[in-house]
This record gives C-alpha cells, sequence and structure tokens, in this order.
C-alpha cells in the first residue's frame, strides 16, 4: 500500500496526541500540557484532531471567475455544456469543492434574485455571495448618497437593486418621469405606455413624497442595467444632469452619473452582438456635449477595471474561507492567496484585458461562444488560453490543476 503525504501527515499528529497523553508525566516536554485544566486538555486534542482530519490540506490554490452572457448562458438558455461543467466543481456530497463566481457586468436584479435564477437555468445550487454584478460595486456610494434623491435607470428592477445596497430614496426612471407632465413628447406614440402607467402607479415607491420629485434635486443618477427606452431615458436624463437634478427648472450644477459598466456589445441569441450600456452612454454623452456648454462628466463601473477582478479575489478568499472552514483557519490571521485565478470570458476587450492587465495571478481563458467568433487568438487583447465552450475550459483547469 502506498500511503501519500495527506495521509502520513494525518498519522503522524494522531501518533504524538497518544504519545503526548502517554508519557506526560515526568516530561519536561510535555508539562506544560500536563499543567492545562481537563477541559483546556479536550480542547487541545479536538483541535489537533481536526486539524489532522479537517479539508485544509486539500483546499485548492485556484479559483474560477465565469463571466455569464455569450460563456454559461445565451439569453436565458444554458451554452457550452455549462451544467455539466459547473457539476464538476461539486463534490460527490454536493458540496462546492472548487470557489467559483460569477463575474458579470450585466445585472438588474438584487444578487439573491439573480443567484436563485441562475441556480434554476443551470439546475445547480448558487448562493447570493458568488453573484458579482456591474452594479454591485454601487454599495460603496451608499454613505455617499444614502439620504439623497436618486434615480435608477434600466431593465429589471433597478430601484430595488438600490434600496437593497442601502439607498434610502431611490425612484426608478419610469416612477421619475411619470411625475413630469409632458416631460416624453414621445409617449403618445409609444404602444405599451398605458400599461406601463398603470405599473408605475401601483409600484411607485411611497418612501418618496410625489411633491417632493417636484422641487427636490436628484443627486445622482445610477445606469443600473441595459435601458430599455433610450429615447425617454436620454431625454430625462439629460434634463436632470443639464439643470442640476430638477427637469423643467434652470441650469445648476451637473448632479453625478454612474454606469454599472461600458460594454459596447454583448452576445444574446440573436447571431450577431447587441448594443449595450456603454452605446448608451455613448449616445447619451454624444447629446449632452451637443446641447450643453460643458462635457458629460461621469462614471463606468464593471470589467474591464482592475478593482473588479481585485474585489473578485476577495470574494473568492471569502469563499475558500467559507467552505473549507475549520478552527486553524478562523485563527489564522492571514487568508491563504490564489496561486491561479481564471477567467472564463466571451469578451476580449471586456474580460481578457481585465484579466490580463488586473496581472497575477490571473490567467484568462476566451470561449467562442459569445462575442468572440475567431479561429486563432484575438488580435488586441490575446487570452492565455482559447477554447470553444466553457466544458472545456473547465476541463483544461481540472486537468492542469491535478496534475500539479
Ligand atoms: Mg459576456
Amino acid at each position: 500500500m502506498v500511503l501519500d503525504g495527506e495521509v502520513i501527515n494525518k498519522l503522524t499528529i494522531v501518533l504524538v496526541l497518544l504519545l503526548i497523553l502517554k508519557l506526560q508525566k515526568g516530561n519536561p516536554a510535555t508539562m506544560r500540557f500536563h499543567l492545562l485544566t481537563k477541559a483546556r486538555k479536550r480542547t487541545v486534542f479536538s483541535y489537533l484532531l481536526s486539524r489532522a482530519f479537517s479539508h485544509r490540506s486539500e483546499r485548492p490554490s485556484f479559483g474560477i471567475s465565469f463571466d455569464i452572457d455569450g460563456v454559461v448562458l445565451l439569453g436565458n438558455s444554458p451554452v457550452g455544456g455549462s451544467p455539466g461543467a459547473l457539476r464538476k466543481l461539486y463534490g460527490v456530497d454536493g458540496r462546492l469543492k472548487i470557489p467559483y463566481v460569477f463575474l458579470t457586468n450585466g445585472g438588474g436584479f438584487p444578487e439573491a434574485k439573480r443567484a436563485l435564477e441562475l441556480s434554476q437555468l443551470l439546475g445547480i445550487d448558487i448562493s447570493p455571495s458568488q453573484v458579482l454584478q456591474g452594479h454591485s460595486p454601487f454599495k460603496q456610494l451608499v454613505k455617499r448618497f444614502e439620504n439623497d434623491l436618486i434615480v435608477a435607470v434600466g431593465k429589471g428592477e433597478p430601484a430595488a437593486v438600490m434600496t437593497e445596497y442601502g439607498f434610502k430614496y431611490v425612484l426608478s426612471i419610469d416612477e421619475y418621469a411619470s411625475c413630469f407632465e409632458n416631460i416624453d413628447p414621445l409617449a403618445p406614440y409609444k404602444k405599451w405606455t398605458t400599461k406601463l402607467a398603470v405599473t408605475q402607479n401601483s409600484k411607485f415607491n411611497e418612501s418618496v413624497p410625489r411633491n417632493d420629485v417636484l422641487s427636490k434635486r436628484v443627486q445622482a443618477a445610477f445606469v443600473v442595467s441595459d435601458p430599455v427606452d433610450w429615447s425617454r431615458d436620454i431625454q430625462v436624463l439629460c434634463d436632470i444632469l443639464k439643470t442640476g437634478g430638477l427637469p423643467g427648472r434652470n441650469v445648476g450644477p451637473q448632479p453625478h452619473i454612474y454606469f454599472a459598466n461600458d460594454d459596447l456589445e454583448y452576445q444574446t441569441k440573436f447571431p450577431s452582438e447587441r448594443l449595450g450600456m456603454g452605446a448608451f452612454r455613448i449616445a447619451l454623452e454624444s447629446i449632452f456635449n451637443r446641447t450643453h456648454p460643458h462635457c458629460l462628466e461621469y462614471t463606468c463601473f464593471g470589467k474591464p477595471h482592475t478593482s473588479v477582478f481585485k474585489n473578485a479575489e476577495i470574494v473568492l478568499q471569502k469563499l475558500v474561507a467559507s467552505i473549507y472552514d475549520d478552527f486553524y483557519d478562523k485563527n489564522e490571521d492571514n487568508i491563504s492567496s490564489f496561486k491561479t485565478l481564471y477567467m472564463i470570458g466571451d469578451n476580449p476587450a471586456v474580460d481578457i484585458r481585465g484579466a490580463r492587465q488586473t496581472g497575477h495571478p490571473w490567467f484568462s481563458i476566451l470561449t467562442r461562444t459569445g462575442v468572440f467568433k475567431g479561429k486563432e487568438n484575438h488580435d488586441k487583447f490575446s487570452a492565455d488560453l482559447v477554447v470553444d465552450t466553457v466544458e472545456e475550459a473547465v476541463d483544461y483547469i481540472l486537468a492542469k490543476e491535478s496534475a500539479l
């Protein structure tokens, strides 16, 4: 029988324990143990045992970040064998074995809701802490705008996202625009306007009195997800930004505007790429700059910014600590760092560029199921590895890591 290092380690610790208990009397090396109370001895003994049989030595020195659109899903359908690929990251007992997160620029729903939706679409159990969306960094701005009137833009539930983060005075742009008569001259021509108005009235955020909206300045606008009604949203945002936060009034200093990402294009089920939030930003900026003496000032979050990748590393470290939790780890000051973190993405300018410019320990893998469809590597933002599907990427990672 061949014993590997792991088994030898555990046997050694157990033998040492037995020896200590047997020879404690008279041996100076074990006198201190001998002097301990019975309860304390039990604690030390169970600690050493837990160390001997903990998962610590099996902890992976790597983690994985998956982009969602064009890698794991196309629209709402799994792509590239993603359910099977993700299942390989769990043990036979169903426990998460390999730490991974979803690192997407998309969004529109609170992390808990998105985690539930992903769990259903992919047939695995995903925790909200594994979902990092484009708008997740907006949480960092809560203190700054906590009690200010802010407007949230985009598909899904942008105001619910911001409220969940802790902003107290949030209106969706649908709710906000509904407070101003005639603000959208094209509204009468939009066939879905009537239905929308009914929904707006029933869902209006009661913590923000309508009268306040007409007299309080908007302090910031947050583009949480892809805007739905570009013409109305560009019109209303220009009104807010040009007047200092009070449409129809005098000019004031430009309120802040934040974008969850700056993706020009993204992949859905349609054969060619669709226009993303970056395209909306360009449209808004061009129009604002043509109709206002000062250029638009704005901040974009999301990949490829290095802060997003650095944050993902911290989240993965915390995830490892929660998976491989034991006495030893709780008492250790430093969280173990990764030798390699894999970014699996379909967009060279976003996923690959971001991982590459962040540097160690990131290793970039480009799939062909989304934005990138080339035969070779991308010219400008070349990945460390190019594969057809996410399943191929996971197989590569597991083979490489088990061989180390
Ligand atoms: Mg993508």
